[in-house]
């Protein structure tokens, strides 16, 4: 047995099991040894039989007082009674296959129980408990890995198949050069292994999670900074001058923020220095981060460079088309736009003019890093809606130019460990105001009954020349999901406010479409558009001052302070009408948080105590590998460990080429596959 073995080698494993340990990415004795329990079931701890509570499973230890069988070879199916006691009570152990199991117990014996506690007619009962003779080798008493659900497979084959590589397991070597394993006080991987899978003592499991941990985080850190490295050029940066910036805030038509002016200050400290800034620009929603975006391209530009602004979807890379060309025109600023749906002689064009300099900003989707776009004189670089981009698209931007300026900008905020992770040695600005004479949206949330209400309130507003939004969970309608489809609701509403013009879009329709119906909505030609989520992130028209979110529980909480966002950015009051139809507790929190407040970082926060940090700034988010054992939020300080030892590693073998870094390279190319090249 080898621990690069395929699964199917283990006794037990049929096509079936094989297929099932597939679908979450186990295929060799290695992926098994490495798939870890998810908690562990204390069973070590013996409760008196007088204390047991139905509901709950506990571990008992007794003697049989009686049988009760009434089985006979007529009568095959009749279940097994035993009566068990201890000194504080008796209980009924009960199994159902009677014939089978009324001579496994001997009368007057000892045994010990595990099983969970129910309750039949005032007897408490332990039905199908697992069981043994007390002080037998295979005492159930023990601590047992709870390993993730695989359907198909049960927890005690998986152990049991834990159980059967354990010689190779027990075999793995150090693959860690030993001054790693001092400074950071590592266990050994066999150990580590070991104990995670067959746990007996706490401090060795606390051990051995630490070194599956860190083994993991430094696998990912050295990933991360080796494709940092990778594009980092030697030398110098690209030097701009931001003295135009001045010429381009007093064509603004209205004045920055105290927060807006901070952080173009701390841009321009970067761009004129002459090293390649990369920074990250945090601001919530409506805060103005284009703003302080358009300043950094019009130096640029005014420097003799080109830049770039990349949006994560179709529908945002347009609005900022449109709107970079409407701020940029009057300067004599020429603007492109490159998307995935534009068709090929419009996508020649741009790229002809891209590489003559007849562009001077490009904007658009990720099309902007395919490998046939060159640019002439690239400065910087920026992204918007950063956490939306895998790791490999930042990359292939930022090696665009020699060396330009990189610029991100979120709303989501993200936790520094996470972020210089993420990001390396990356700057940070938050833009923490909001421009004046913003009012709070006013959020009202209502049940279907207050639903009529709601269209009665926008109906109002649109009186007054305002536009409106409505978001729904589903295109279609649905019988498994009870929820209003933007179909339904776009049919319900055309037929309700005739004398409006309701449009209604979704992922579904063609670009051209989309395009139409947004461009129209931004004109002021639509006012009430029914939607589903893709207008989420981005989407700026000042005039449209009502959010209606049909089956709002549908919808987590970061997505509702998104949508929220659409609004309240005039100085309009405006209004969200959260519509929530079948009610979850959680659903309910996540309501009368955004009732109670519009502060991104405060609901960010809420939702991180909802749902854990895990699913929030998922490595899946933020176009990271799948982690195993680690959680990058929750093992902040591992990580940062493991990102100084990954550092350490890459100084003293950037290429990872000697023999004692050759498992960690493996190990590397395994957890990023296509997305790493590791070079020779
Ligand atoms: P976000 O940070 O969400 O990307 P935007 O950059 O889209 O926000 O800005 C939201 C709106 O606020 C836009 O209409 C923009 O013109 C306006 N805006 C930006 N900065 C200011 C400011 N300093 N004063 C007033 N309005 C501003
Ligand atoms: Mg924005």
């Amino acid at each position: 047995m080898k621990i690069t073995d395929d699964i199917s080698s283990l006794k037990g494993i049929g096509d079936k099991k094989k297929e099932a340990f597939a679908g979450h990415g186990i295929t060799t004795l290695e992926d098994l040894a490495w798939w870890f329990p998810r908690s562990y079931e204390d069973r070590r701890k013996l409760t008196p039989i007088g204390e047991l509570r139905p509901g709950k499973p506990a571990l008992i230890r007794g003697e049989i007082l009686s049988r009760r069988y009434s089985g006979s070879p007529y009568k095959k199916h009749a279940p097994v009674s035993f009566l068990v006691s201890d000194d504080t009570g008796t209980l009924e152990v009960v199994y159902f296959n009677g014939r089978y199991m009324s001579r496994a117990f001997e009368i007057h014996g000892r045994y010990v129980f595990y099983g969970k506690i129910t309750e039949n007619r005032g007897r408490v009962q332990m039905v199908h408990p697992e069981s043994c003779r007390e002080g037998s080798p295979e005492d159930v008493r023990e601590v047992l890995p709870v390993y993730p659900a695989i359907s198909g497979i049960s927890q005690k084959e998986v152990r049991k198949f834990q159980r059967q590589i354990e010689p190779v397991v027990d075999e793995v070597p150090e693959w860690l050069p030993e001054h790693i394993v001092r400074e950071y006080r590592l266990a050994g991987p066999a150990f580590a292994l070991h104990h995670i899978h067959f746990p007996k003592d706490r401090r060795h499991v606390l051990m051995s999670r630490f070194r599956l941990i860190f083994d993991e985080l430094l696998t990912l850190s050295t990933g991360l900074l080796y494709m940092k490295h990778d594009n980092v050029r030697e030398g110098e940066g690209v030097r701009l001058d931001v003295s135009a910036a001045e010429e381009f805030i007093r064509g603004l038509p209205f004045a920055l923020t105290p927060g807006q002016k901070r952080v173009w200050g701390e841009i321009a400290a970067n761009l004129r220095d002459g090293h390649a800034m990369n920074r990250l620009v945090q601001g919530d929603v409506g805060s103005g981060k284009t703003a302080v975006a358009e300043i950094s391209m019009f130096c640029a530009v005014r420097s003799g460079y080109q830049a770039a602004m990349m949006a994560p979807t179709e529908i945002l890379a347009r609005q900022h088309y449109q709107s970079l060309t409407k701020d940029f025109q009057p300067h004599g600023i020429r603007v492109g736009l490159l998307t995935g749906s534009m068709k090929k002689s419009e996508k020649n064009e741009v790229l002809e003019r891209l590489l003559s300099g007849d562009i001077d900003i490009l904007t658009g989707t990720h099309a902007v890093i395919q490998d046939d776009v060159t640019f002439r004189r690239l400065g910087l670089v920026i992204t918007d809606e950063q956490h939306r981009f895998g790791v490999e698209q930042r990359r292939r931007l930022s090696v665009k130019g020699a060396n330009p300026n990189v610029m991100v900008m979120t709303a989501t905020p993200i936790p520094r460990t996470l972020a210089v992770i993420l990001y390396g040695e990356l700057d940070i600005s938050v833009i923490d105001t909001m421009p004046a004479g913003r009012r709070p949206v006013r959020t009202v949330s209502v049940d279907g009954a207050g639903r009529a209400g709601v269209y009665r309130r926008v109906e109002k507003e649109l009186a007054e020349g305002h536009q409106a939004y409505v978001v729904t969970p589903l295109i279609e309608e649905s019988e498994k999901i009870e929820a209003h489809s933007a179909e339904r609701v776009y049919q319900e509403l055309s037929r309700k406010y005739r004398n409006y013009r309701v449009a209604l879009i979704h992922g579904g329709l063609p670009q051209t479409e989309k395009d139409r119906i947004m461009a129209d909505f931004y004109q002021g030609a639509i006012d009430v558009l029914v939607s589903t989520v893709v207008i989420e992130i981005g989407i700026n028209v000042a005039n449209a001052t009502v959010m209606v979110i049909e089956n709002a529980e549908r919808f987590g909480l970061a997505q509702l302070h998104q949508l929220r966002g659409r609004v309240g950015r005039g100085s309009d009051q405006s209004y969200c009408y959260l519509i929530q139809e079948s009610e979850t507790d959680v659903a309910r929190q996540r309501i009368r948080i955004m009732c109670e407040s519009t502060d991104g970082f405060h609901i960010a926060e809420e939702d991180l105590h909802l749902r854990g940090p895990g699913e929030i700034f998922g490595t899946r988010q933020h176009g990271l590998p799948e982690m195993h054992i680690s959680d990058i939020v929750r093992h902040g300080d591992v990580l940062e460990k493991a990102g100084k030892a990954a550092a350490e590693i890459l100084q003293e073998d950037p290429g990872l080429v000697s023999d004692g870094y050759a498992e960690l390279r493996r190990r590397v190319e395994k957890m990023f596959g296509e997305d790493i090249k590791l070079e020779l």
